[in-house]
């Protein structure tokens, strides 16, 4: 039955990142993302992350930091992590002087510029409302797919779209406990100031089950 199940998620995750690698709703941010960031994890996750954006102190060290942290504080294995935002935009001088428009993307694998034909110089910056709402039906899918019983939401602007997304419509607190669709839903601080108190903090909220 797991495996069945497990089957089941590999075969929709990869139709959604097939869906996602060829997104172009955010026509600037894509001119600069060589491939939008899809979900890493178990398949058949017991407690699904989610991060704002890649960059802005999420990087690859700290969100395996950040797993780690979570495995020892919740005392389970099966982590699953993805993004709000799948093309994390960048602040870029040659960009913003382009005197024409183009919609292809213009780095390549090796992150070089087309434009320049140097290594991206792009600054990571934050992700606006707009691209947030425009990606956030990616992240509802594949929460619905994976179907964890704990979602951990990282940093206000994550917590505060992706809750309303499910009609949760209340300023949001932080650290706090929401349930929906009889699953546990945590909001918590930004990934880049998560500490191993704050995990501590999530897991008694958990299993306090004082949902907001
Ligand atoms: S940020 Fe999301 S919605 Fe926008 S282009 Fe990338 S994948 Fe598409």
């Amino acid at each position: 039955m797991e495996k069945l199940a497990r089957e089941q998620n590999i075969s929709r995750i990869i139709a959604m990142e097939e869906r996602i690698s060829k997104c172009t709703r955010c026509v600037l941010q894509r001119g600069c993302v060589y491939r939008p960031a899809t979900g890493k994890g178990d398949l058949k996750p017991e407690i699904l992350l989610v991060f704002h954006s890649e960059g802005n102190g999420n990087d690859r060290k700290k969100i395996m930091d950040i797993r780690q942290l979570i495995k020892k504080h919740f005392i389970l294995d099966k982590v699953y992590h993805t993004f709000a935002v799948r093309c994390q935009p960048k602040s870029c001088t040659h960009l913003d002087n382009l005197n024409c428009f183009s919609s292809k993307c213009l780095v390549d694998q090796e992150q070089t510029c087309r434009v320049t034909r140097a290594v991206c110089e792009g600054i990571p910056i934050m992700p606006g409302d707009i691209e947030i709402i425009s990606c956030l039906h990616y992240l509802i899918e594949e929460i619905d797919i994976l179907s964890p019983q704990i979602v951990v939401l990282f940093g206000d602007r994550t917590s505060y779209f992706t809750l309303k997304a499910y009609g949760l419509l209340d300023s949001i607190i932080t650290p706090s406990l929401y349930m929906i669709n009889g699953r546990h839903v945590l909001a918590t601080v930004e990934a880049d100031q998560f500490t191993s108190q704050d995990a501590k903090e999530l897991v008694s909220y958990l299993h306090s089950e004082h949902a907001v």
